[in-house]
């Protein structure tokens, strides 16, 4: 049976020639990059080599950048670090409805811990309300987190406008840019963003490493107690193998991002046709353009999106229904009710992420595949019957 896999915004297919860049550091070069013998010192230029090459993917200077086990661990750095360090100065914080969980219970922790968190709501396409966040800055307010682009339905959020309004009130501004880095051009030189979260396996790199962007002079407590480790910002042993393959996929992305924007642009549309060609009432969630190139989140009507995922993954297809950590619970996603879809309508959504080994045949075989799933299934439905 064919597979075809459009999960990509949960995790991507390691890159060969990253594995093999990575697995020299798991036999012979097995030294502690803190180390001051030769063994050590090749560990060391070999991470440093990596920051520099993740730096330039983001266009920033390579010594504010932490390498963290993943896009959670840069978040609750960022969140919580922040927060620790000015909450002499204030207990306000703002973030949006749709953040990835990272954010939003990092947000939830804080408040358990006095901190006060105002959640700021997106309209229809899932763009952030600036008159709703503008109107919620107070005097107390030291940290703002909005996402570059979501996970669930990919749009992307003006995190420009949102630095410079934060810039303007002296705020300290962080984004998640786990979905954004390596999918579509960066380049912070002149943005104003003071901390930034990526990670590796999102952009073919491998799991289990991230790294955090921290601009020069920004006020941060590290989370992690222990030795001198990464600017002394981030304690623990680094993770050498990983930091160097996500090295090579950052570096490989930056030249790649261009090319790639077009080839993944083009096939989800054309899958977006496909669909709607063949299957009735069927709507995108996120927004139209403002939308990153490999993401097609759509609903059907009358469905359940588990059932669509079950049905796929028996033809080889592997979707989800949004986000990888609310699947498996009948909860609507937070992202689709935060947008206003009708309650009835959230749980029929399906998100379709394209990466670079898909294919026009994996699209017609989606388009092929998928109306006798969705007639079936509306078939079945009780909802179908009275909608028509
Ligand atoms: C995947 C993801 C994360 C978490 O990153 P991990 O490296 O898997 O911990 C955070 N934010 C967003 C938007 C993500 O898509």
């Amino acid at each position: 049976m064919r597979k075809v896999y459009m999960d990509n915004n949960a995790t991507t297919r390691m890159r060969e020639e990253v594995l093999e860049a990575m697995l020299p550091f798991y036999k012979d070069e097995y030294g502690n990059a803190s180390s001051v013998h030769s063994f050590g010192r090749t560990a060391r230029t070999s991470v440093d080599e990596a920051r520099a090459k993740v730096a330039r993917l983001l266009g920033v200077a390579r010594e504010d950048i932490i390498f963290t086990s993943g896009g959670t661990e840069a978040d609750n750095l960022a969140i919580k670090g922040v927060a620790n360090a000015l909450k002499s100065k204030g207990d306000h914080m703002i973030t949006c409805a749709i953040e990835h969980h990272a954010v939003l219970n990092s947000c939830k922790y804080l408040e358990k811990e006095g901190f006060k968190v105002t959640y700021v709501g997106v309209d229809k396409d899932g763009v952030i309300k600036l008159d709703e966040l503008k109107s919620a800055i107070t005097p107390k307010t030291i940290l703002i987190t909005v996402m570059w682009a979501n996970n669930e339905v990919g749009t992307i959020e003006p995190v420009e406008e949102i630095g410079r309004l934060a810039k303007e009130k002296g705020i300290c501004f962080h984004t998640d840019a786990v979905q954004a880095a390596g999918k579509i051009p960066m380049d912070l030189e002149n943005m104003p963003i003071d901390l930034l979260s990526i990670s590796a396996h999102k952009f073919y790199g491998p799991k289990g490493v991230g790294a955090l962007y921290i601009r020069k002079g920004t006020k941060i407590i590290p989370q992690l107690h222990g030795g001198h480790h990464e600017m002394k910002k981030r304690a623990g042993t680094e993770n050498v193998a990983g930091i160097v393959g996500m090295g090579y996929a950052a570096e490989l992305a930056k030249i790649e991002i261009p090319q790639e924007v077009k080839q993944l642009t083009g096939l989800r549309d054309y899958l977006y046709k496909g669909i709607t060609s063949k299957i009735p009432e069927v709507t995108i969630n996120g927004h139209l353009t403002k939308r990153l190139p490999n993401t097609l989140n759509v609903r059907f009507k009358y469905l359940e999106g588990e059932s669509i995922v079950l049905n796929l993954d028996l033809e080889g297809i592997a979707v989800s229904t949004g986000s990888a950590c609310t699947s498996g619970s009948l909860e609507p996603s937070h992202v689709l009710t935060a947008m206003g879809v009708d309650p009835a309508d959230t749980q029929g959504s399906i998100r379709f992420s394209l990466g670079k080994d898909n294919t026009k045949e994996d699209a017609d075989y989606v388009i092929a595949a998928l109306p006798p799933i969705i007639q079936r299934l509306r078939d079945m439905s009780p909802l179908y019957e009275k909608g028509r």
